[in-house]
């Protein structure tokens, strides 16, 4: 009967990280630095919040834009921090930021459009963009270059159905901040060439060299622009599912209508919750992006030192991409030995796209002191690796 199963369906490759994770369940002592998943709870102030707003009756279905409340402190929220000016009707609830990029894909293409999209990337892109039936146009990114993003190689991948540019930053899995002088130039290039820019902006609050600039603010751009955000990784929240996607006005009508087809409404439980997180005091957010910051700096410190080792200094997001120079082959085969003898888990960087070769994926959300131990254990395996 598995042939009834659709041909994209099909030809979607199943997750590299669970692979990683299944191993690492059969196997003792292991410290993990493979999962995007904050080791934080969720603050109790919200988590009682959301309780007593579900025992008032917050339980049904919400509206599909989102709660109302939550559509105007958000709005507040964005504009305080980010600069956005927006009003809460470009503002859509979704589940996760992942059901904002599902449905951004479903609203904006058609069959043989073409996403274009600097990798290493956050590997879910890909399902995102084939289940809506368009294909992926990658942007090779260098290490040396602290995988930020080239203009001119981005001109040079785009042709004539090429409809969205697609960037993050902080970045996943390379931590990589575009810099403002980069998104000038890509905001540039949107607008000369008619393109819609979806910027997956998740990790905007994990930033560790100040705040980062959203392309969104950047002349032209704001009526080009959809921003996805989330609550999952500033606020430690992600088994809540919660996200929310900043539209140009003439978007949000159609992505709303993909939203309220695909999940009628995002949980209205969640978004009493997510409404606490935004009116809890900004200090919150910022003791836990700065212990981020702190693990990865501890992680650089480590792993610059290993032999062969090209690393930048972190700038956002909680992920370090090491460039280990004894990986020849498949980074898949470093990291199961890393596994095997060393009890750590890491993931190969080949999995986020071609320009991952030799590079892996390390999270640094693992507290002290078992993070530090971590990367002794891999560093001590890299200088035996090649011997
Ligand atoms: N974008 C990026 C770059 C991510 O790393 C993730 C989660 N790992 C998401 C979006 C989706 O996060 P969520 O659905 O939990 O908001």
């Amino acid at each position: 009967m598995e042939d009834k199963v659709s041909q994209v369906v099909r030809a979607s490759a199943p997750s590299v990280i669970r692979e990683m994770f299944q191993r690492a369940a059969a196997l003792e002592g292991v410290i993990s630095l493979g999962i995007g998943d904050p080791d934080f709870h969720t603050p109790e102030a919200i988590c009682r919040a959301a309780l007593a707003d579900a025992l008032k009756g917050h339980t049904h279905y919400a509206s599909s834009q989102g709660d109302p409340e939550l559509l105007a402190e958000l709005a507040a929220h964005l504009n305080r921090l980010h600069g956005f000016g927006v009003e809460p009707s470009q503002l859509l609830i979704t589940s996760g930021g992942m059901g904002g990029l599902a449905a951004c894909m479903r609203a904006l293409l058609d069959p043989g459009d073409e996403v274009i999209l600097p990798e290493p990337y956050f590997p879910d892109y890909e399902a995102h963009v084939a289940f809506a039936g368009g294909r992926l146009a990658l942007v090779p990114t260098r290490a040396e270059q602290g995988f930020v993003p080239q203009p001119a190689a981005v001109a040079a991948a785009l042709s004539d159905r090429s409809k969205v540019l697609l960037i993050t930053s902080p970045n996943n899995p390379t931590g990589a901040v575009i810099p403002l002088a980069v998104l000038e130039e890509l905001a540039r290039l949107a607008v000369e060439r008619d393109l819609v820019v979806i910027s997956d902006e998740v990790y905007a609050r994990l930033t560790y060299d100040g705040p980062c600039h959203s392309i969104r603010n950047l002349p032209g751009m704001a009526e080009r622009t959809v921003v996805i955000g989330s609550f999952s990784k500033a606020f430690a929240m992600t088994g809540w599912r919660l996200g929310w996607a900043v539209c140009p006005p003439w978007f949000t009508p159609h992505l709303l209508n993909v939203v309220t087809h695909n999940t009628s409404c995002a949980s209205s439980v969640s978004q009493r919750a997510a409404l606490a997180a935004l009116r809890q005091p900004d200090a919150v957010v910022e003791a836990m992006a700065e212990e981020f910051s702190r693990r990865c700096r501890t992680a650089y410190e480590i792993l610059s030192k290993a032999p062969g080792v090209t690393l930048s200094p972190p700038r956002g997001s909680f992920y370090l991409f090491p460039k280990i120079g004894c990986i020849r082959g498949p980074a898949r085969e470093f990291c199961l030995e890393l596994l095997e003898k060393e009890r750590v888990v890491a993931v190969p960087g080949e999995s986020f796209g071609p320009s991952g070769r030799g590079c892996v994926r390390l999270a640094c959300t693992v507290a002290e002191p078992r993070l530090s131990r971590a990367l002794e254990r891999l560093a001590r395996f890299i200088g035996n690796y090649a011997v």
